[in-house]
């Protein structure tokens, strides 16, 4: 963990209170080609560049996410996720990869799913991510904005008695106005087959000093909830983003973490490992891998889903499972999340399956559910044998 990132910064000569004052990192976010210019010692070629997506996709970056760059390297890890780049210049990709669109049923509400819904409450975010995939909220919000869109939305749900699972996303909500989100988050829970509300949210990774009392009260006062966040790179783990981490968890908030794998971020074992032994010691369980989606300008930052697998057989029993998410793969145009990971079943006889650790042993494991004696013979066709698969 580093808390030095600022020392070392172009904001080094900030004060601490003002530095971890949430208005003062929003009132100076670094959103001008000119201000990169000078604080990343980009040659003009790349600034024009920038410039030129800039009309296409939306940038910010706050002074505290910004400190956590390395300007002297070109390839910085931090820089890749925040910092737009020519690499964007491309049409290949999808507005809508998931097809979050297609099954809005409400302002900012998708039910896809049959027992839970995503609500979108908001299209702003304290910086904005290169990969995320609904840039196109950036340009033409399909969030519940307005008190009206916000009513409309839980008339939705006040209808459907299936939905017991409520996700608040955006945008980041925990950068709404504490009216609005008091507003959301009551109405949300007055619905009363609602039983599990989950807020989506990177602000303990982009801006940790939101974390006031204000905020952890109004948090404390819909409880219980749950926090998803997304932390990608162990640099992101500072004692700023651990404080804040500390106390959620010490209002009783499980928080859970959705990391996204990136080319040239954290496509590589040792990275993810400090990533997720290091979630850990702050308090939070990493809890998916994605691929990351063939967003429109971020295809540059995905790797193949091979690399994916390779990466969690490189982790699981070399450490913790806990530290171990499930790799998943969105299916395209909505057909939700996929697990996908090595292969441990080596091959499947009658009554056994051979399978392998993670040293590359073997064992026969006898299994109860295939033995002939077993009144339940092959009542749980999990696995075919390799007679059923090779159709003899
Ligand atoms: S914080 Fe989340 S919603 Fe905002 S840009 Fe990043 S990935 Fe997208």
């Amino acid at each position: 963990m580093s808390s030095t990132a600022k020392q070392r910064s172009a904001w080094r000569d900030v004060p601490s209170e003002q530095w971890n004052d949430l208005r003062w990192q929003l009132s100076n976010l670094v959103r001008t080609t000119d201000e990169l210019g000078a604080l990343l010692g980009l040659p003009e070629r790349e600034l024009s560049a920038i410039r030129a997506q800039s009309q296409r996709f939306r940038w910010a970056i706050s002074p505290y996410y910004f400190s956590l760059i390395d300007p002297s390297d070109p390839s910085d890890p931090i820089c890749r996720m925040v910092v737009p780049s020519a690499d964007e210049d491309t049409s290949e990709g999808e507005d809508d990869p998931l097809g979050e669109k297609r099954d809005q049923v409400a302002p900012g509400l998708t039910h896809r799913y049959p027992d839970r819904v995503l609500f979108v409450v908001t299209s702003f975010c304290s910086s904005y991510c290169r990969f995320c995939i609904r840039k196109r909220n950036w340009r033409h919000s399909d969030a519940a904005r307005s008190r009206a869109e916000i009513d409309e939305a839980i008339a939705y749900l006040r209808a459907h008695e299936e939905v017991r699972d409520v996700l608040i996303s955006g945008g980041d909500p925990l950068t709404l106005p504490h009216e609005q989100l008091e507003y959301i988050l009551s109405q949300v829970r007055s619905v009363p087959h609602v039983e599990l509300v989950r807020i989506g949210s990177r602000e303990p990774v982009m801006l940790p000093m939101r974390f006031d009392d204000a905020l952890l009260r109004l948090l404390d006062r819909h409880g219980p909830l749950w926090i998803n966040t997304h932390f990608n790179h162990p640099r992101e783990l500072t004692e700023e983003a651990a404080r804040a981490t500390e106390k959620l968890a010490r209002l009783g908030i499980p928080l859970g973490n959705q990391t996204v794998l990136l080319a040239g971020v954290n496509d590589d074992l040792p990275t993810l490992k400090a990533l997720f032994q290091g979630l850990l010691r702050i308090r939070v369980r990493p809890y998916y891998l994605y691929q990351a989606d063939p967003v429109v300008g971020a295809m540059h930052l995905r790797t193949s889903v091979e690399r994916g697998i390779e990466l969690i057989e490189g982790l699981r029993g070399h450490t913790t499972g806990l530290a171990v998410p499930t790799f998943v793969v969105d299916a395209p145009g909505g057909g939700g999340k996929i697990p996908v990971g090595p292969e441990y079943v080596v091959e499947r006889r009658d009554g056994a399956i051979v399978l392998r650790n993670y040293a590359g042993e073997t064992f026969v494991y006898k299994d109860p559910t295939m033995t002939a004696k077993s009144p339940r013979k092959r009542a749980l066709p999990l696995i075919p044998t390799a007679a059923e698969r090779d159709g003899e």
